[in-house]
């Protein structure tokens, strides 16, 4: 079972499902030659595919283009359904730093062919997350930075406040369709500058005041 922790707490959650919001930064929906949506895009990680800070992000042989993705992560700590703003806010209990790595080259092939996205965003290791942050601890402003490092060199790097749907925008709509539960991981989408990763490349990424992790793609 995938279990997250809230750090200086002894709270500690069994992994429910796993959601991702896709294109919710317009910067990036715009390198991938993608519209605004005018809702959120929503998909799927199998929860068995969870790792963590310090884990090694395993390249299939099956793909010439991996890219990360790093991403404000929300922790849902009560069950809601048809939640109002108000509801879903208070339902994220705590924020962490996530990696949604992505299988670019057989995205763009299902996306071409009109199948589902699945395999290209639900393979073993895709879905990392850190530790998480309290709400109790942390305030989320909007200002603060999101950073990924690869090798040490800034590749993405842009604020929390850039997201086309805010975290409890997200939760309302998600819980308006599927009952949220206690130890839900919400993926609330990448800003712009993802690139493509090789065996050996070191990750760093990183939300100012909420969390840091390192990963390597082996
Ligand atoms: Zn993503």
């Amino acid at each position: 079972m995938k279990k997250v922790i809230i750090r200086n707490s002894k709270k500690e959650f069994a992994v429910g499902k796993i959601v991702c919001v896709g294109k919710n930064y317009a910067e990036h929906a715009k390198e991938m030659n993608s519209e605004v949506p005018e809702f959120p895009i929503i998909f799927l990680k199998p929860t068995s595919t969870l790792i963590y800070s310090g884990d090694s992000i395993v390249h299939p042989s099956y793909s010439n283009e991996m890219h990360h993705e790093v991403e404000l992560v929300l922790l849902i700590g009560k069950e809601i359904k048809d939640a109002t703003e108000k509801e879903a806010e208070d339902a994220i209990i705590a924020y962490g730093v996530g990696l949604d790595m992505t299988l670019r080259d057989l995205q763009s092939k299902y996306k071409k062919e009109g199948h589902p996205w699945t395999l290209a965003k639900g393979f073993d290791t895709c879905a990392v997350v850190s530790d998480f942050i309290s709400k109790d601890e942390v305030i989320l402003i909007g200002e603060e930075r999101i950073v990924l490092e690869k090798n040490g060199n800034i590749q993405q790097n842009s604020s929390v406040n850039k997201m086309i749907f805010s975290p409890s925008e997200i939760v309302k709509y998600l819980s308006e369709r599927m009952t949220l539960e206690p130890g839900d991981l919400i993926y609330t989408g990448t800003p712009e500058g993802v690139s493509k990763v090789e065996r050996g490349d070191v990750l760093k990424s990183s939300i100012t005041n909420i969390a840091e992790m390192k990963n390597d793609i082996k």
